[in-house]
């Protein structure tokens, strides 16, 4: 097998497989007991006016009935087709459509009986941020590069650099100081767009204004989960940004996470290419680093001597 052939590495882009297994299992026993709440509605639904139903016509109960039926079968089918679909990692039971009702009915639903559990909604956004992964995956899809956005939160850039980079990500000096600089080399390469936005109006901008079929999006639980509701049907493959200042600070993102995910969509055609521009990359002399931004905190005050306090 050739070195294109390969499988991409996606397993580091959580930070480890228990984590990942721990987040499916939250998500799997959430959407049971959603499913079994809706089920239980509807059966309510059914037997509440049954009784009043038969002095409308002898078989409103039974259509009725049939009617309820038809439901608890679709909550079924899609309930089903989700839990076949996270497990075997392909879509199965013509289940095509479950990533829009996990997104529109199953995220609302599920965030209310979690929190009714004490589940925190930053656990439950991570599980379905996985699981939306896991759902974008097995569609199996590939695009060219020039189709797919890589869209960054505004905090990766380091907090005391005055570059503007919302309207032109290219007004960054390139001083290393942030991943910024990183991810403008992975779009060199890779022949991807990069954007940063400060928001979700502005992301919605630029999504209308680049017309990607793929994002990948790297942002915190909150935005991600937003995110990934906001632009559904397009489909976005969402990776977590760390966080060791605290959130929206300086934030970070593994560059192999991203390239990894960008390596398992880009279209296979373009990996000659890519593996040409790779090799040239390396090749280049490296640049003497670019003198860093003026961002180092001004120096503390002198103390005041101790002679002159004592004669004030
Ligand atoms: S100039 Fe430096 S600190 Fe500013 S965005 Fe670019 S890499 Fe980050």
């Amino acid at each position: 097998m050739s070195e294109n052939d390969k499988e991409p590495n996606l397993d580091h882009i959580d930070e480890d497989a228990s984590g990942r297994v721990a987040r499916k299992r939250l998500f799997i026993g959430l959407t049971c007991a959603t499913a079994l709440f809706l089920v239980a509605c509807l059966v309510l639904l059914w037997v509440i006016p049954y009784y009043g139903l038969t002095n409308i016509h002898p078989w409103a109960p039974a259509l009725f009935g049939a009617f309820v039926g038809v439901l608890i079968l679709a909550v079924g089918w899609s309930f089903g087709g989700l839990i076949l679909n996270i497990l075997l990692g392909r879509s199965v039971l013509y289940s095509g459509r479950i990533r829009g009702l996990t997104i529109k009915l199953f995220l609302p639903l599920m965030t209310l009986l979690g929190r009714a559990l004490g589940i925190s909604k930053k656990d439950i956004r991570a599980s379905f941020i996985n699981v939306n992964n896991e759902l974008v995956l097995s569609e199996a899809k590939t695009y060219p590069p020039e189709k797919i956005l890589l869209l960054m939160p505004h905090c990766l850039q380091m907090s005391r650099c005055d570059m503007r980079l919302t309207y032109d990500i290219n007004n960054c000096k390139r001083c290393g100081m942030c991943p910024i600089k990183g991810l403008l080399e992975i779009t060199e390469i890779y022949g991807v767009h990069l954007a940063i936005a400060t928001g979700g109006t502005i992301a919605r901008r630029i999504v209308v204004q680049k017309r990607p079929k793929l994002i990948v999006a790297v942002a915190c639980e909150r935005d991600l989960a937003e995110g990934i509701q906001d632009t559904y049907p397009l489909p976005v493959f969402g990776v977590l940004n760390e966080r060791p200042h605290g959130p929206c600070l300086d934030t970070t993102v593994s560059r192999e996470s991203v390239e990894a995910a960008l390596e398992r969509f880009i279209d296979p055609s373009f990996q000659a290419q890519i593996q040409e521009r790779k090799v040239q990359a390396a090749r280049k002399p490296k640049k003497p680093r670019l003198k860093p931004l003026d961002i180092t905190p001004d120096p503390a005050p002198a103390a005041e001597p101790a002679q002159a306090r004592s004669e004030a």
